[in-house]
This record gives C-alpha cells, sequence and structure tokens, in this order.
C-alpha cells in the first residue's frame, strides 16, 4: 500500500535524521561555508515607530520588560536621556500591534519600536493638557535614529509615530512630539514651508472634497477606507497626519492648510 509504504519511509527518515542529529551533536554540529554572501539582501526592518509610554519611567521599564508589550528601546525623560535596549534589533519586539502603513500590517515583524518616557496626556476641566519632551530626551532619539538608520538602511520617510500605524487607537507620540526636529536633524524628509505656501496659494481658496483627502491620505501611507464620507475613521487618520505636520491645529477637520501640507508630500519610497 503507497501510504503505509511512504509512512514506512517517513519513520526511516525520522529515525536517520535523529541519528544524524545526535551524531552531529556529539562531534560539534553540521559545517556550514560562509565564505561566499549574496549581494541581494538587504535588512528585513523596514520601519521605526515612535511611541510614548503614557508613565513614569519605573513603571515603563517594568510593564515593557515583564508585560506582553515591548519595545527594542526606551529612552528615559531624566537629565542624562538614558537609552536602555530592551530587545535585540534582530528579533521581534511587541510594541505597534494592530498597524498597518502603505497596505503592510502588523508593523512588529519589521520595525524597530522606540518608547519614550512621556505621560502623554491630561484631561483637566480647562481641556487636554499635553507632557512636552525634554530636549535631551530628543537629541539622545535623533543619535539613536541615525545610528539605527545608517546601520538598518532604513529610509527617513518610514520613521513614524504609532498614530501614523494605527491611527483609529494610538494617540502617541502626539502633538507636542517635535517632528521638526527630526527633519532639521537630517533624519526624515520635511516638505519646504515654500512649497506648502505654493501648494496653499494653488488650492485658491476652496478645500478639496473628503475623498480627495482619503486618496492623499492613502498615497502617503495611511489606511483610510476610501468612503467619500467625512467619517470617524477619515477625522482619526487626518488628526493623526496633523499631529505630525500641522501641530498648531489637530482637530482632524480637512482644511485648506492641511490640503496643502497633503500635496507637499512625496509618496512613500
Ligand atoms: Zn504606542
Amino acid at each position: 500500500m503507497p501510504i503505509r509504504f511512504f509512512s514506512n519511509r517517513l519513520s526511516r527518515v525520522l529515525m536517520l535524521a535523529m541519528v544524524a542529529l545526535l551524531a552531529g551533536c556529539a562531534t560539534g554540529g553540521m559545517r556550514i561555508n560562509t565564505d561566499h554572501s549574496a549581494r541581494g539582501q538587504d535588512s528585513r526592518i523596514r520601519y521605526i515607530v515612535v511611541h510614548y509610554t503614557a508613565g513614569e519611567s519605573a513603571r515603563a521599564l517594568q510593564v515593557l520588560t515583564m508585560g506582553e508589550v515591548s519595545a527594542h528601546y526606551l529612552i528615559d525623560n531624566n537629565a542624562s536621556a538614558t537609552i536602555y535596549q530592551l530587545v535585540d534589533e534582530s528579533r521581534r519586539a511587541w510594541h505597534a500591534g494592530e498597524s498597518e502603513w502603505e497596505g503592510r500590517n502588523s508593523l512588529n515583524a519589521s520595525s524597530i519600536g522606540i518608547e519614550l518616557v512621556n505621560r502623554g496626556f491630561q484631561d483637566t476641566p480647562q481641556g487636554r493638557v499635553w507632557y512636552p519632551f525634554p530636549q535631551s530626551q530628543i537629541d539622545a532619539l535623533i543619535v539613536l535614529l541615525k545610528d539605527i538608520k545608517q546601520r538598518q538602511g532604513i529610509d527617513g520617510v518610514n520613521i513614524l509615530g504609532h498614530s501614523d500605524v494605527a491611527p483609529q487607537r494610538k494617540l502617541d507620540p502626539g502633538p507636542l512630539f517635535p517632528w521638526k526636529q527630526l527633519a532639521d536633524a537630517g533624519v526624515i524628509p520635511w516638505p519646504p514651508q515654500a512649497l506648502v505656501d505654493h501648494r496653499l496659494s494653488q488650492l485658491g481658496g476652496v478645500v478639496p472634497p473628503v475623498s480627495w483627502f482619503q486618496e492623499q491620505l492613502a498615497r502617503i501611507g495611511y489606511t483610510i477606507e476610501q468612503t467619500g464620507e467625512f467619517d470617524e475613521q477619515t477625522k482619526n487618520v487626518i488628526a493623526a497626519f496633523q499631529m505630525r505636520y500641522r501641530q498648531s491645529l489637530y482637530d482632524g477637520q480637512p482644511d485648506l492648510e492641511t490640503a496643502a501640507w497633503l500635496m507637499s508630500l512625496p509618496a512613500p519610497r
């Protein structure tokens, strides 16, 4: 019977494999020749995702090392801006959760996660108050980003906020995170103000329809349903975009200035 024959063969093969494995163990394992290296290869890491911890450092360190979430790096908000490495870059950290960019999902597999110790925000009777990032922490982040970019060959356009890759559930790193400083340091691309002004004048005071905003946001990498309606999901994605590029107002409304910024950004490479 062919099936029986196959299973006999299979068990023999398995037995031989086990013997080989044991023999291998006894003799120091298999030999791999590494004399040749392929030109056709690159890093498995395509993105860097920036977060805030929404809590203080002792708690963050505990959660990120003992809990179900983790990150490759944690940067303290103390005076010396200590950088902790919690997960090796070659391994996956659990920081992005359900996430998507440029149609690629589950970004934990293809990204490095960096957490910044920061309390996030507090809702007060006067409105929502966000906590600023100390300059020493941002300086440390810039050095780290430059280092990772160079080693992993990551394009600056692929340095993202958690709110970019999960705009329906996340706000971090928030509207006080200084993206422009990262641009000034040469870490991420940024359109020149003159270009944004030019695009603004091209619009001639007419706000494009919601469907246009949805198309543009998808074009630059955001995940957004093309409903043609100004719905909750669209508002959340516009707000995420504004928190990065137009931090003075991030109400999620499709306005002229937001349109001008969108027109000034290239598609991801
Ligand atoms: Zn996050």
